[in-house]
C-alpha cells in the first residue's frame, strides 16, 4: 500500500456539511471558515515513540491520546474544537496498527465534531504530530496570566493516577490488577476537559491544562499572573483515585507517592485553573453543566512562590518538581 492508498482508506472522510471545514483533505491546503467574528485557537502536540508512549501500546489508545492531549489545550482555552491535521511518520506500513489508531482517533474526533483536514505522512521513527484548531469569542479565551491575588484555585477530575499507573508499567510499584487496569485508562486514554473549558468562560480568571503535574504547570499560571499560590496537599491527595491506593499493596499507599503521583505525575490532562469567591456558584454550575467534577485546592496569593500545606495548615517542605523533558 503507497502513501496516497493509506491516506484515502485511513485519514479521508467526507467533510460535514454546514461545518467551518470549506475543504477537506486532499489538496494542497484544507480551508476553514469559523463563524464570524471568531478567533481562532491553534496548538500542536507531538508524541514520540519512547518518550511519551510505549512500542507496544494498543494503537486504538494511542489514536485516542494523540488527539486527546491537542484537545485538551483547546479546552484549556475554553475553545470550540473545529478541526485538526495530523503529520504522521511510520516506520512501515502496518494495516492492523493503523486500523487501531484510526479507529480510536475517529471515535475521540466525532464525539468532539473535530473533523481531520489535512496533514504528511512520511516514513521514519514512529511520531505523530496533530494540531488542533479551535474558535473562541474574541476575548473570552481562557489565558493563564489573569490570576489575582484572593482567586480560588481549583483542578478538574482526578490527579495522579496517570503517573501511578506508569510506575506501575515501568516496575516501580505493584498495583492489584484491577487498579492498573482503571488508572492505565486514566494514562492511556486521557478525557480532555472540553464542554468544562468552554463553560468557564467569562467566570474562571486563568486556566491551563496538566500535562507535566499539577505544581509545575501551576507555577506557569503562577508566574504569567505574577502571584504566587497556596495549596492544600490533604485535598489534592484524596483526588487519587480511591480505590487505587485503599487496595494496593499493605491496604494503602505510601502518604510520599500519592504526593509525588498528584502533585507532580503529569500526563493528568485535567484542567487547572482559577476563579474569584464571587464566583463559586458559577465554577459549581459549569462543573455541572458539563459534567466534570471540580475541586477546590487552594489560593492564590499576592507573594510570589508555591506554598504546599497539610490538613492541619503545617506547611509541607518537600519540592515536588515537574517533568521536564531536558532535565
Ligand atoms: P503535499 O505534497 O502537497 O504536501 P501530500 O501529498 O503530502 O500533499 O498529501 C496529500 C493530501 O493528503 C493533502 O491534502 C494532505 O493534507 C493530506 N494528508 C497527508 N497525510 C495525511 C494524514 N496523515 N492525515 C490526513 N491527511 C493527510
Ligand atoms: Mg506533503
Amino acid at each position: 500500500m503507497g502513501e496516497f492508498d493509506l491516506i484515502a482508506r485511513y485519514f479521508t472522510r467526507p467533510v460535514r456539511p454546514g461545518s467551518a471545514v470549506a475543504l477537506g483533505v486532499g489538496d494542497d491546503c484544507a480551508l476553514l471558515a469559523p463563524a464570524p467574528g471568531m478567533q481562532l485557537a491553534i496548538s500542536s502536540d507531538m508524541l514520540v515513540e519512547g518518550r511519551h508512549f510505549f512500542a507496544d501500546v494498543d494503537p486504538e489508545a494511542l489514536g485516542h491520546k494523540a488527539l486527546a492531549v491537542n484537545l485538551s489545550d483547546l479546552a484549556a482555552c475554553g475553545a470550540r474544537p473545529l478541526a485538526f491535521t495530523l503529520a504522521l511518520s511510520l516506520p512501515r506500513v502496518d494495516e492492523r496498527w493503523l486500523a487501531g489508531f484510526s479507529r480510536g482517533m475517529w471515535q475521540l474526533a466525532d464525539a468532539h465534531g473535530c473533523q481531520l483536514v489535512g496533514g504528511d505522512t512520511t516514513q521514519g521513527p514512529l511520531n505523530i504530530c496533530i494540531t488542533v484548531f479551535g474558535e473562541v469569542p474574541p476575548g473570552q479565551a481562557l489565558l493563564r496570566s489573569g490570576a489575582r491575588a484572593g482567586d480560588d484555585i481549583y483542578v478538574s477530575g482526578t490527579l495522579g493516577d496517570a503517573r501511578l499507573a506508569l510506575e506501575a508499567l515501568l516496575g516501580h510499584l505493584t498495583l492489584p490488577a484491577e487498579v492498573l487496569a482503571r488508572t492505565r485508562q486514566r494514562l492511556e486514554r486521557p478525557t480532555p476537559r472540553v464542554a468544562l473549558g468552554q463553560a468557564l468562560r467569562g467566570i474562571a480568571s486563568s486556566a491551563m491544562d496538566l500535562s507535566d503535574g499539577l505544581l509545575g504547570d501551576l507555577s506557569h499560571i503562577l508566574k504569567a499572573s505574577g502571584v504566587g499560590a497556596c495549596i492544600d496537599t490533604a485535598i489534592t491527595s484524596k483526588l487519587i483515585a480511591k480505590n487505587a491506593y485503599q487496595s494496593s499493596a499493605g491496604g494503602h499507599l505510601d502518604l510520599e507517592i500519592i504526593r509525588r503521583c498528584t502533585l507532580s505525575g503529569g500526563d493528568d490532562y485535567e484542567l487547572a485553573f482559577t476563579a474569584p469567591p464571587a464566583h463559586r456558584g458559577a465554577v459549581a454550575a459549569a462543573a455541572d453543566a458539563s459534567g466534570t467534577p471540580v475541586t477546590r485546592i487552594g489560593t492564590v496569593q499576592a507573594e510570589p512562590g508555591l506554598r504546599l500545606v497539610d490538613g492541619a495548615g503545617q506547611p509541607v517542605a518537600h519540592r515536588y518538581a515537574s517533568f521536564d523533558h531536558f532535565q
